[in-house]
């Protein structure tokens, strides 16, 4: 066989083996293992939503290829979603793409700006997407601690100026995952300012901008004075719609950028199926109430978790947004020992921090995305196995 190439082989190793390979040998005994680690909503996409595409699929034209960037009615929706939702006016024709999801735009951002030995500023702990597609594309990574002392924001006067200015691309996502963080007023003013001085793409990953309890409406980069000329926002209807698998997504913004992916995309892909597209449009347009009650399910059951991880002795604030809970891993533990004894004596899966990026190690992450009666269950495991727990 043929050897494998370099970019691939340079693909961080999966970390999760080990564990997976204990979640199996769990389940051969017989054990009926509860998984608090995928980030995956559990309820079904909105009726509405589902009908839409039902209709669509019988379209004869929807049979034949989209256009790679996706229908112009797609991306006024997206363009009118932008305006409602936030007040910022996007030209549907050339500053919005269709995304097979956003996940597939974040890993080929990197391939239209980043040559090999150049620098891309990554979170850390982050989703993993972004290094990868910086791996892929030949980039270097520069790591951009997220650390509780300054709220999971990275702190931008720490990046040394000859590194800002080999960097082309700048991640971030709030909310967000997998520490649930939200950003604070003025911290995109920062970073717009910090892209103009080093010339970087701002790449802001908003996957979490519809997921939030309480009031709180996570702002999007673009709101942003000058947002526009530095960066582009990625997004879908995979969280806020549950719908994670019809692989529907946008990216928004500078319009140089935009031309770019599509560019690059067209040699590619060939866009998204239209039914689908159709489906999207009628979640964006649509009635946003199946938002807030997806919403009030995730709150009520945030509020579960915290109640149960309280009396084991987590002291946690209660999130603003995403489906996640960022939590330190006990004294005695590290994130991978952690989440080890919870399969093998709770039957209980968690992601260990580290699978997020080395400034992880110390945490684990869970989600809130299984039914009302598992999670409780599951908490019920956590509190038998581990009593009361320190750190
Ligand atoms: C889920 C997720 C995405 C990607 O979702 P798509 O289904 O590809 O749109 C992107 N970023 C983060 C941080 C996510 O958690």
């Amino acid at each position: 066989m043929t050897d494998i190439a370099r970019r691939v082989q340079n693909l961080p190793p999966y970390l999760f083996a080990r564990i997976e390979q204990l979640i199996e040998q769990k389940k051969s005994e017989g054990v009926d293992v509860i998984s608090l680690g995928i980030g995956d909503p559990d309820e079904p996409t909105p009726e509405h939503i589902c009908r839409e595409a039902a209709r669509q699929i019988n379209v004869r034209e929807n049979h034949q290829y989209p256009s790679s960037a996706g229908m112009l009615a797609y991306r006024s929706a997206v363009a009118d979603w932008y305006a409602r939702r936030f007040g910022v006016w996007v030209d549907p024709k050339n500053e919005v793409v269709s995304l097979i999801g956003s996940k597939e735009g974040i890993a080929h951002i990197s391939w239209c700006f980043v040559d090999p030995g150049d620098t891309v500023l990554v979170p850390d702990p982050g989703y993993p997407v972004y290094a990868g597609g910086t791996i892929l594309a030949g980039g270097n990574i520069h790591c951009l601690p997220l650390l509780p002392e300054n709220d999971y924001l990275p702190r931008l006067e720490d990046i040394p100026s000859d590194t800002a200015r080999k960097a082309k691309i700048l991640f971030l996502n709030y909310p967000n995952n997998p520490t649930a963080a939200v950003t604070r007023e003025g911290f995109f003013d920062e970073v717009v300012r910090f892209a103009r001085e080093y010339d970087i793409l701002v790449c802001h990953d908003a996957a979490y901008i519809d997921v939030s309890f309480e009031g709180y409406r996570p702002p999007s980069f673009l709101e942003i004075q000058g947002a526009k000329e530095v960066g582009i926002e990625f997004g879908s209807v995979s969280k806020p719609y549950n719908m994670t698998g019809w692989r529907c997504g946008w990216a928004v913004g500078n319009k140089h950028a935009i031309e770019v992916l599509g560019r690059l995309k067209s040699n590619i892909d060939s866009g998204v199926f239209q039914a689908v597209q159709y489906a999207a449009i009628a979640g964006l347009n649509g009635s946003q109430q199946c938002v807030s009650r997806i919403n009030g399910v995730y709150r009520k059951r945030r509020d579960m978790a915290l109640a149960a991880l309280g009396e084991i002795g987590w002291d946690i604030t209660p999130t603003k947004a995403t489906f996640y809970l960022w939590l330190k891993v006990p004294k005695g533990f590290t994130s991978e020992s952690f989440a080890e004894h919870l399969i093998d004596r709770a039957g209980v899966v968690v992601t260990p921090g580290t699978g997020y990026g080395n400034y992880g190690a110390g945490y684990f992450r869970i989600s809130l995305t299984l039914s009302d009666a598992l999670l409780q269950e599951a908490l019920k495991r956590l509190k038998s196995t581990l009593g009361r727990v320190s750190f």
